[in-house]
């Protein structure tokens, strides 16, 4: 006889019948003769029902006449719901209309009423061995499919599962109109055959089990489909992709997720990868040519180097493909000290006397070569990595200005930009400060440039923290005073101390009445609210000339002096460069 012995294999039986006592003596021999069941009961045909659904018992036993839903009624419903539910139908009618309904709806036994026990018990095992049958060959087909469809080293899909889950996907992709992407990464381990020669098989099978596990932490667990094709080949599937860029993210998580060491049992193994990556629909509409791009793109990808990935070409235009490379070779240079900063004089012309230097950020990348602020300020802002980059830049540039007051050149501020984004951290004053304590220089040796745009955002925050900062004794100035957007009512909530005017101002000043009118305005300004002024972009000696004429008392720009590399700039501290406005100004 059929035991259930776990509760996988726990059987369930539903008895429904409206009359109390006959319910109550059957299901007391039930239970005697088969305890290993677990037993439900219901009075009518809708408490059944319900029961059904909540329970899914395997085994419905009823009654046929019953209030609210009849025995045969409820019967259909359940059939329509599980077409192999087995149903014994208990009737003191022996009708046939009766019988042939029964029949209809394929109820698997009917018992007269009285119930000859023998008889019930007799149904009853037999719907226990037809269950037992049914879940064997369940069992075994799920077996069956396991083999054939999964890699017994990493218990991952084999190849054939995932090109059958790709081809499903590409048929969903399809049917929404191409405004879904759908990627196919294509991956290899790096000098993996060197680690099974030398350490043995079974390490190299060890490796590729954490590689898996690897692999698939890199992965959404609810979407993401992490195969092995074979040998050390992993391919896997993102569906469901907004934009194709998402592919690539995944693939530089994975790329990076192998900076760390696999740790085996006998040993702590490093390894690298390459990905190629192929994207629906722009590189191939059928899980062949998918595949094959992914895989080209994976040797492109080998030609390059190791760890690395490679986009089959026609994925992207060439500007998103550019900017994404941007994107992962600038988390790179954060951790690769790709960036140094140049400095800039700021001139006070009344004194001739350099009063603060602008530290400007420079990014030298192997690959792109020397990348201007203009194109990678705004993509740190766009990816969040300002903040990284803020406080490295803060760091350095309080550490030189320390280090020149220390070997005894002029005190001087140091003025570092700060980007609008930088003010929507919530410890930014916090870091100021940590970072003014751990170089030890004094605030006021600090100059903040901000622009309007700060005020565009989170508000009250900024507006706190550059208080915070001011009362520290750090200097705060206004860049690129003029193009904002912001009323001028704004400047006095904050604690400002210069206005930088933006030298788009400037260029044209000798020629362009306007622009001269503002930056006269802006000078008026400046000097009816008490705040600092200072022109910058003065490029020749025409410029210096008309803005010393209107009064504005400092200067930055190339007629001063180019930003400086650290090695040149303190060259530039050592003279007093520039005369006195009583002189003609030029450079010395
Ligand atoms: P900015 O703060 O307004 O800096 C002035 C820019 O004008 C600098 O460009 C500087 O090299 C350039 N410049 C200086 N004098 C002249 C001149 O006489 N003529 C002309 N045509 N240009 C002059 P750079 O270094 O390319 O920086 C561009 C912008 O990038 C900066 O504008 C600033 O907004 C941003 N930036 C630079 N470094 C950082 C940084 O560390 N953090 C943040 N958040 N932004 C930075
Ligand atoms: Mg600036
Ligand atoms: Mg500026």
């Amino acid at each position: 006889m059929f035991t259930p012995t776990d509760e996988k294999t726990e059987v369930k039986l539903l008895y429904v019948e409206d009359d109390v006592p006959t319910r109550d003596v059957i299901t007391l021999m039930i239970s005697r003769r088969f305890p290993q069941l677990t037993l439900l009961q219901a009075e009518n045909g809708r408490e059944g029902l319900d029961l059904y659904i909540a329970h899914h018992p395997d085994i419905i036993m009823t009654d046929i006449l019953m209030s609210e839903i009849d025995g045969i009624r409820m019967s259909g419903e359940i059939k329509a719901l599980d077409k192999n539910a087995r149903i014994i139908v208990l009737s003191a009618t022996s009708e046939m209309s009766f019988i042939i309904d029964a029949i209809d709806i394929g109820i698997s036994h009917y018992v007269l009423k009285p119930v000859k026990f023998d008889k019930l018990a007799n149904a009853i095992e037999r719907c226990l061995k037809g269950i037992q049958r049914d879940r064997q060959i369940r069992q075994q087909e799920e077996h069956i499919r396991h083999m054939a469809y999964s890699d017994p080293l990493t218990g991952l899909p084999n190849r054939e599962l995932f090109n059958e889950l790709l081809h499903q996907s590409l048929a969903q992709a399809q049917r929404h109109n191409h405004d879904r992407h759908l990627a196919v990464l294509f991956l290899d381990l790096d000098r993996f055959k060197v680690i099974n020669d030398t350490l043995g098989h079974s390490v190299g099978d060890q490796l590729l089990q954490a590689v898996a596990n690897r692999l698939k932490s890199c992965c959404r667990r609810d979407r993401d489909v992490v195969a092995r094709r074979g040998g050390d080949e992993f391919i896997i599937l993102l569906p469901e992709l907004d934009i194709p860029q998402e592919a690539v993210r995944v693939a530089q998580t994975i790329i990076d997720s192998f900076d760390k060491p696999f740790i085996l049992p006998e040993h702590e193994l490093f390894i690298g990868s390459c990905i190629g990556i192929s994207i629906f629909p722009a590189d191939g509409a059928d899980v062949d040519t998918l595949i094959k791009n992914a895989d080209m793109a994976m040797y492109r990808a080998k030609e390059q180097g190791r760890n690395r990935f490679h986009l089959y070409n026609r994925s992207m235009d060439a500007q998103a493909a550019l900017r994404l490379t941007m994107e992962i070779s600038l988390r790179r240079a954060l951790k690769g000290q790709e960036f140094f900063l140049n400095y800039q004089p700021k001139v006070n012309v009344k004194t001739g006397r350099v009063v603060s230097f602008e530290a400007l950020a420079r990014w030298q990348n192997p690959e792109l070569g020397l990348v201007e602020p203009k194109q990678f300020i705004p993509l740190a802002e766009e990816t969040g990595l300002i903040d990284q980059l803020g406080e490295w830049v803060l760091r350095t540039a309080c550490t030189q200005n320390k280090a020149w007051q220390d070997a005894k050149y002029p005190h001087l501020r140091v003025a570092v930009n700060f980007s609008p984004r930088q003010f929507l951290m919530l410890q930014l004053a916090d870091m100021v400060e940590n970072v003014l304590a751990e170089t030890n220089l004094d605030p006021c040796w600090l100059e903040l440039e901000v622009t309007e745009g700060i005020m565009l955002q989170n508000v009250e925050n900024t507006i706190k923290t550059l208080h915070r900062l001011s009362v520290l004794g750090v200097h705060i100035s206004i860049d690129d005073f003029g193009i904002g957007y912001s009323s001028l009512s704004y400047i006095k909530k904050l604690p400002i101390n210069t206005l930088k005017i933006d030298q788009s101002f400037i260029s044209d000043i000798t020629s362009n009445p306007d622009d001269a009118a503002i930056a006269t305005a802006v000078i008026n300004m400046a000097q009816n609210l008490r705040l600092n002024v200072i022109a910058e972009g003065v490029e020749n000696e025409a410029q210096a000339r008309l803005l010393n004429s209107l009064e504005c008392p400092e200067m930055q720009g190339y007629f001063f002096s180019k930003p400086l590399s650290a090695e040149k700039f303190p060259f530039l501290l050592h003279k007093r460069h520039w005369q006195s406005t009583s002189q003609p100004i030029h450079n010395a």
